[in-house]
Formats: C-alpha cells, structure tokens, sequence
C-alpha cells in the first residue's frame, strides 16, 4: 500500500501534482546578514564596531549590538540553528547585503568581494549539499548603491564564487549584469528568476533615466514567456522590493518608473509567478498585488534581516530573523511561512543563542494558506479599526523587538496602503481614502 502510494505519488508529481496529505516542499529564507568584522567587544563603546560610525554601541553582547552590524557568531548561530531544526529544505534562498554599512572610503571593490566571499564559503561549510539561490544587495558593490549594467569585477566575482550553485547559463547572465534564472533541481517545473533590482535603485546614479537598465526588463519578460509556454512556476527573488515603503508616505522602493513597469509585468505573469521574495527593508512585511480590477494575482514576502542595526536617529529595529517558506510541492502554490528569530537583549545576557519560532503565519492569523486570496483577506482584516490581526502584524514588523510599539492611525493607515496598493494609482487613491491626501 505505501508503496502503490509512493508510485502514485511519483507519478502525479511528474504530472505537475500531489497527493493529499504529501509532506510539503520547503526553502529557507536568508537577508541582509551585513556582517561586520570590526565588532568586539571593549569597553570604549564608540569602538565597539565600525558600523556605529562613532556612536556608542547600545549594549553590546556576544550576538551583537542594535547599532552594530552582525557579529561573525550572530550569523554562525543564524546558520547553525537553520542546520539544527530538524527542517529537511529542498533549497535556500538568500538575498543580499553582506559587507557592514560604513562610510564608502573604509570599503573597497576588495574588502566587498572578500565579505561575499566568506558568506558564501560560510553557506557552503554549513550546508555542502544545498541548493542555494543567491541575489545581490545595493551594498553588495562598491561603492554601494552604484551596480552597473555591464561587466563588472564584482559580477566576476561572484560569478566564481557561486558557481557550486548555478548553471553555465545562469553564471553568464550574472557576469553580465547580475541578474540569472534556473531551474530548481528536484523541484519538476519550478524556476528562481534572480533580478538585479539594484539597477532600479534610486541612489543608483548609473542607471538615471535609462529605460532598460542592462536589457533586464526586456530579459524578464522573454523569461517569463518561456516559463509560461513550458508550464513552469517561478519563485522570483530579489533585493530591493517593488511597491511603497511601509513607513513613508508616497515613497517607492525603487524608482517611481521602474517600479510602475516592473507591476504592469508581474500583474501580465501573475499565473506565472507563484510567489516574490525580497530582502533590503531589514522588516517583516507582506504585501499583495492586485491587478487593474482589484483582484489579488500575487504574494509577495519580505523578509527581516540577520542584522539587528539600526540609525542612531531610529527607535525601534528588529530582532535577527530568518524564515522557512512551505510550498505544494506538486503546483508550487505557498502553504505557510515560519518565522524564526533570535531575541538579542536575551542572547547577550545568557551568553547563548537561543533561536525560536516567532510565528507561523497561517496559525497565527487564522489562514488557510499563503495564496493572494488568503493574504489579500488578512490584510482587509488589518485595515479594519483596532485589529488584533494589525497589532501583531505591527509587533511582527519589528520582528518582536518591542511589544509595546504602537502604530497610530497614520502609521496604520501607510502600512495598510502599502500592503494593497503597489502602484501609484491605487496608492494614491488608498491614502486619499484614509488620510484624505491625494498627493503624496
Ligand atoms: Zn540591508
Ligand atoms: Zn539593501
């Protein structure tokens, strides 16, 4: 019987579905892990770490400091809870950012390459045999911001440095400009399509009124075509993340026209892309994409970051996190996220790591699963007056740093448009209704 099951199963898979009760696909999540080397602990606080840019370090422990770049041990306790939790992934997806932020003279092309490098080599220590799917971050360049559209020594770079991960093909376009696509080994008809959203980004001076940066648009469409026509799903991966920033007003993560081209694409492929996964904001935060008629077409996640920085100007910042992402292994659709954290006040003051379940999104919201339908209902949830559901969405912004955050009604009603509305017409209609701004 379990065998007969086995093959049907197998059988089905190839078909492109799956048995009822079949143990679900599974990928792990990694960003902005923004590793600092210089951060020690001394009793000089300023000198703590570089990353502080003179300022005293707040509390500065083994895991690190909220205004210090990751520590080497916050990212090996990172990794080493990922190899521990008894999670059997079938890939890792990991979306840039790992030198410090420092002033641009106290980096180089060198000091950029050799922290990518000792992520990677990091990774590969810890997970020989995994699958990993990277992207690179605005401050995986230098000088940071700046990624071009041609050959670069970066893009060599880390062209060499992952070629343990990806195909022929997949390498030659990241040499390029550094954006790839590839299929997901053991996953039939699933593909990762890697965008260099860098290219979008607003401090980006390279790109500054280019239409297509590097052909990436015109590269992402034809892609998406062909994944179309072989009936494939793709999972599309990314650092800087399309839609508004959720604690400003009127403000894209890339730039405005990018941003309006790169939806009216992914609401065209919607079919096609069966989920979006960002880094850059260093927040947990979801959004959903809705099309022309306000129909929810994609899920899109982003994920906290490992390092627990923040601007000596900030108050509040996050706790190290990484997530797990469960799937249908047999169309790809998203089942649940679990997200994973580290409480860093915690750590320091018992001297040990001690990583756990922040929350499962469809126990802690009551959904059925992750499907823009689900997320796009939660969030009507969210925007209803003095939701439970939008007080710990907010307390899980902040991946659980401080449960006493409040967000007053216009932080609610920026976080509830920028969830919904990811292009400037429904954004701007959003905060008209909410704020009775039309502008922003
Ligand atoms: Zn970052
Ligand atoms: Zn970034």
């Amino acid at each position: 019987m379990a065998q007969a099951r086995a093959l049907l199963g197998y059988l089905l898979l190839g078909l492109g579905l799956a048995l009822p009760g079949d143990p679900a696909g599974r990928f792990w999540h990694v960003t902005d892990l923004h590793l600092d080397p210089t951060y020690h602990i001394t009793d000089d606080h300023t000198k703590v770490c570089n990353s502080s840019k003179g300022a005293n370090a707040s509390n500065p422990g083994p895991f690190g400091d909220v205004l210090c770049d990751a520590p080497y041990r916050l990212i090996l306790s990172a990794f080493d809870f990922i190899k521990n939790s008894g999670q059997e992934a079938s890939f890792m997806i990991w979306t840039g950012d790992s030198p410090p932020h420092v002033p641009v003279p106290e980096l180089s092309t060198d000091a950029v390459v050799k922290v990518i490098a000792n992520m990677t080599v990091t990774i590969q220590s810890f997970f020989p045999n995994l699958q990993v799917f990277p992207t690179l971050g605005n401050h995986d360049y230098w000088p940071q911001d700046q990624l071009p559209i041609a050959t670069s020594q970066v893009y060599d770079a880390v062209a060499d440095l992952w070629k343990a991960w990806l195909d022929e093909e997949a390498l030659s376009t990241l040499r390029k400009a550094g954006f790839y696509s590839q299929k997901v080994p053991g996953n039939p008809n699933l593909r990762i399509v890697s965008l260099n959203t860098n290219l979008y980004y607003g401090p980006n001076a390279v790109t500054l009124n280019q239409t297509d940066p590097a052909h990436q648009f015109e590269w992402l469409e034809n892609t998406l075509t062909s994944s179309q026509q072989n009936k494939e799903k793709v999972f599309l991966i990314a650092h800087v993340p399309v839609g508004y920033l959720p604690q400003s007003t009127g403000i894209t993560a890339v730039r405005q026209y990018y941003n309006e081209r790169l939806v009216a694409l992914l609401r065209r492929y919607s079919a096609v892309v069966a989920g979006q996964f960002y880094g850059h904001m260093h927040r947990d935060s979801l959004m959903v994409l809705s099309d022309g008629e306000g129909r929810p077409v994609s899920s899109l996640f982003v994920s906290p970051a490992v390092t627990p920085v923040r601007n000596v100007l900030e108050k509040e910042t996050n706790n190290p996190g990484v997530r797990l992402f469960q799937y249908n292994p047999g169309d790809y659709t998203l089942l649940d996220m679990l997200q994973y954290y580290l409480n860093l006040t915690e750590a320091n003051l018992k001297g040990e790591s001690n990583w756990k379940l922040e929350y499962s999104l469809t126990q802690t919201y009551g959904v059925g699963d992750l499907r823009p339908q689900s997320l796009y209902g939660l969030a009507k949830q969210f925007a209803t007056p003095d939701s439970k559901q939008f007080v710990k969405y907010y307390n899980y912004f902040f991946v659980s740093y401080d449960s006493s955050v409040v967000c007053d009604e216009k932080c609610k009603a920026l976080q509830i448009c920028a969830i919904m509305n990811l292009d400037r017409a429904s954004y701007s209609g959003c905060l008209q209704q909410h704020l009775g701004e039309r502008r922003p």
